[in-house]
């Protein structure tokens, strides 16, 4: 063979992919899957979501589960299971996202706040007896980022005051409290399904509940209250919504969840990827709040850093900074007690310092399944760029 003639043109030298801040692991097997539903003839809810529904089940322990079209409606229908409406109210986070609230003003009871854990940056138990009213009925807790809620301290206070929960654990499938599984312990649990979380039906979510009674309610929530029997029985007890799941959606869903602990060991893997790389001392001086190395745990659903407060430079221009040197990054989340919505309810600045404080200053870095670790290494050597000149000494 000859060598190869020098080329006339300079080779264009690819500048490193886009790094998006997380990205979807759909395999050839699943897309195959999707395509073979297409072409059987039935394509909203039918066998795919029965087999989803029952391979959920089997990764809880056994408990009831039913899926739906997104995570928000799992927890508005667990809510109104548990009878939850006007004249009652509601414990939750205002650091998630704004579903988690919604969803209480949705069945017409209030949400209460109660501010965070600056640490964990999720709901600050020792602060939840103080917020309780003869009105309370239940509680949302959320596992940000996956890192799991203390369940003993949460189930102690459900217990004493004699609350439902409402577990919102759209972002935590797969993280594990003492070593059981969330979903196989606790109350009701709202997994979401959104193709940001750690498995995926594009959009959908489930409810993990305790008995097959509240498992039945929720499939009439789910499609306009209709119970079926027999060939032509039909009736209507109360009022659904139209939440069902497609066998589409299912069937990504079911080539998802085999996959979904081999998903969340590449995440911890990255995850103590990003822990030594911001250890460098170039990285430590920036005075970044880590999240909890926490890898036993959690699932790693996302990785969050909290910026010093004091930076001249806003988090929007680090922001801009990254995307400009080819590097996604979000904000996971504003503070709930501050949307427009929310202040015209009463709430207003400085109610949640802690909240507000950590929502302010946080930014979530890239991490999905395949990702590497040069990746991270890519992600903290341009953070650090970034901030270094706007250290304060
Ligand atoms: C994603 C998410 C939801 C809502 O899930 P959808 O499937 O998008 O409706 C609720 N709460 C939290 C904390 C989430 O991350």
């Amino acid at each position: 063979m000859s060598a190869p003639a020098a080329s006339a043109t300079t080779p264009i030298q690819p500048a490193a992919p886009y790094l998006p801040l997380t990205r979807p692991t759909i395999d050839e097997e699943t897309i195959a899957g999707v395509a073979e539903v297409l072409r059987s003839g039935w394509i909203t809810s039918g066998p795919n979501v029965k087999a989803l529904e029952a391979k959920l089940s089997e990764y809880c322990g056994g408990r009831p589960v039913r899926v739906f079209n997104s995570g928000t409606c799992t927890m508005e229908i667990a809510l109104r299971i548990a009878g939850v409406g006007p004249g009652h109210e509601v414990i939750t986070t205002p650091l998630s996202w704004v579903a988690t609230s919604n969803v209480i003003l949705e069945v017409g009871a209030k949400p209460v706040f109660v501010d965070i854990d600056p640490v964990t940056r999720n709901i600050d138990l020792s602060r939840i007896e103080a917020a309780i009213t003869p009105a309370t009925r239940a509680i949302i807790p959320v596992d940000l980022a996956g890192l799991p809620v203390d369940r003993d301290r949460l189930y102690a206070i459900a217990k004493k005051h004699n609350l439902r929960v409402v577990e919102d654990a759209a972002q935590s499938l797969g993280s594990t409290w003492n070593g059981k599984r969330i979903g196989a312990i606790g109350d009701f649990v709202s997994v979401s399904f959104h193709p940001n979380k750690n498995v995926t039906t594009i959009e959908g979510g489930c409810l993990i509940m305790n008995t097959e009674a509240e498992a039945k309610l929720a499939e009439q929530y789910r499609l306009q209250g209709v119970v079926r029997t027999g060939f032509d029985g039909m009736e209507v007890e109360l009022v659904g919504g139209k939440f069902n799941l497609t066998d589409v959606a299912a069937r990504v869903g079911l080539g998802q969840l085999p996959r979904l602990d081999e998903f969340n060991a590449k995440r911890r893997e990255l995850a103590r990827a990003y822990f030594e790389l911001f250890d460098r001392p170039a990285a430590r001086s920036l005075g970044l709040q880590l999240p909890v190395a926490d890898f036993v745990q959690t699932n790693w659903h996302m990785f969050q850093v909290v910026l010093p407060e004091g930076f001249a430079l806003k988090r929007a221009e680090v922001m801009a900074q990254m995307h400009a040197a080819g590097i996604g990054t979000g904000v996971h989340y504003p503070a709930i007690h501050l949307f427009k919505i929310y202040r015209k309810l009463g709430w207003k600045d400085g109610d949640f310092p802690i909240a507000e404080k950590v929502c302010r200053s946080i930014l979530t870095l890239p991490l999905f399944p395949t990702m590497t670790r040069a990746d991270a290494a890519r992600v903290v050597d341009a953070l650090t760029a970034i901030l270094t000149p706007h250290v304060q000494p």
